[in-house]
């Protein structure tokens, strides 16, 4: 054997996916990828997430999951959980008498909520004040185009959908910075707090409702505009939950259009092929679940998020529909946790390890343990189950790479995992690399999110 073939066989260097995939492979992926982008514009909050991914089940033969009635194999059926969360199941040949196979992702990315009383007006300009939602650098926000979404629950119960500036002529929103002219000051502030939590003031409208003398006729102009149009009145803002998200699309990025830039990858770029992997598999031989949860980018505390109870019931209604102790299911139960990584940034490549982060284009990621400092806060996978997932993976030639979230003590994450792995179920994460993550705007590898679903696919059907 040459030196070549040696190092072929007995090193691990993986390698762009190209050099792996035939060329209608590509194709493939580019396909898989049109619907993704579909997927992200119109599902840009996890309650719009969770509306879409329903939308599409049911035309998959999906239908409302009912406790206490006996299914039977290739029955599909989802629960869906406060409008924020849902999980999807298909009947196995097997039930759930050798555990349930999951894909868990989330819908939720990081984005500017609304604070419960927002509105106010300054130098007659109105403004909603905001509060930040999951991990971000706060000076990426001001100054890009917003749009409004979300619900409001008004005083006499009834639902108010909001969803403001997607649409080709709508009005935007935008959050001011200053001028490099005045931002001598500004400029010698450390970057974490180049603008800080009460300055993400978001800029709503600046006419009066008349010439009359009265103060706030800004302000008073926009509730009269929000009261014609939605019915709403101040007091309503308390019981509501709007966020602020970028306005813009996704859309293919560079000239190849290999990649795909947008807001919200973290996580749909997972979400998305865990759903569809759901909806293609035909009767699996143990029962498939893919979730797509809410609150993973607060930590998964909440009723609609992973450390709650609703997955841990949920496979209890299946255990016990079957006859079956829901303990004894759990703890033969599977996990892919479907979550990103980092990918390996050249520009900023201080602070991953080259040897150990996942890079644009290598594949599907498995992550092995995320957490921070001496591996806190985390599920760190059994090398077992690496074994079995890696194997499962080459099996179905899909192609993979291994990624850490950055060097030792560089920072660190965490996911759904080791929530799942608190239920005693084998758990790992598995996702799509994924370039400036939780910016506005993302960017993700069409190769990478086409693997993902082939991997979630593999799972199921295996
Ligand atoms: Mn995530
Ligand atoms: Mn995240």
């Amino acid at each position: 054997m040459d030196i070549k073939e040696l190092k072929e066989k007995l090193t691990y260097n993986p390698k762009h996916v190209q050099t792996y995939i035939e060329v209608d492979e590509v194709k493939k992926a580019d396909e898989f990828s049109e619907g993704y982008k579909a997927f992200l514009n119109v599902a840009k909050t996890e309650r719009e997430a969770v509306v879409e991914a329903i939308k599409q089940a049911e035309t998959a033969g999906f239908v409302p999951f009912e406790q206490d009635k006996k299914y039977v194999a290739g029955d599909r059926v989802y629960l869906n959980n406060r409008g924020k969360s849902v999980i999807f199941a298909v009947i196995g040949k097997k039930g759930c008498t050798e555990g349930v196979r999951i894909a868990a992702a989330h819908v939720d990315s990081p984005r500017l909520d609304l604070k419960p009383n927002p509105m106010y007006e300054d130098s007659e300009i109105a403004y909603l004040k905001t509060h930040y939602y999951g991990g971000i650098r706060k000076y990426q926000w001001p100054v890009i185009p917003l749009a409004m979404h979300g619900v409001i629950v008004k005083n006499d119960g009834t639902i108010v959908n909001i969803c403001i500036g997607e649409k080709e002529g709508e009005p935007k929103f935008v959050i001011s910075d200053l001028l490099p002219h005045l931002a001598a000051k500004q400029s010698e502030r450390k970057l974490y707090d180049g603008i800080r939590g009460e300055e993400l003031n978001v800029i709503i409208g600046s006419r009066p409702l008349d010439n009359s003398d009265e103060s706030q006729l800004v302000k008073l102009n926009i509730l009269n505009i929000l009261f014609e149009t939605y019915g709403i009145t101040e007091s309503d803002f308390l019981s509501a939950e709007i966020e602020m998200v970028p306005a813009y699309k996704a859309d293919d990025v560079g000239f190849d259009r290999s990649l795909i830039g947008s807001y919200g990858h973290d996580d749909r770029v997972c979400a998305y092929p865990a759903l569809k992997a759901i909806l293609n598999i035909d009767i699996p031989e143990k029962t498939v679940l893919s979730i797509l949860t809410d609150k993973e980018e607060v930590g998964s505390d909440g009723n609609t998020g992973l450390n709650s109870a609703y997955l841990k019931y949920f496979i209890c209604d299946l255990a016990k529909a079957e006859g079956l102790d829901a303990w004894r299911v759990m703890s033969m139960s599977e996990c892919l946790s479907a979550d990103v990584n980092a990918a390996y940034d050249p520009t900023f490549c201080d602070v991953f390890d080259k040897l150990n982060a996942s890079y644009l284009n290598k594949g599907v990621v498995i992550t092995k343990y995320t957490g921070a400092r001496g591996k806190s806060s985390t599920s760190d996978a059994s090398a077992e189950f690496m074994g079995r997932v890696r194997s499962l993976l080459d099996k179905n030639n899909i192609v993979w790479q291994i990624g850490e979230l950055g060097k030792v003590d560089e920072g660190g994450g965490g996911t759904v995992a080791k929530y799942i792995a608190n239920l005693n179920i084998d758990v790992v994460d598995l996702g799509v690399p994924v370039l400036s993550m939780h910016s506005p705007y993302e960017l993700i590898s069409k190769l990478d999110i086409y693997m993902a679903y082939r991997a979630f696919y593999a799972f199921f059907a295996d």
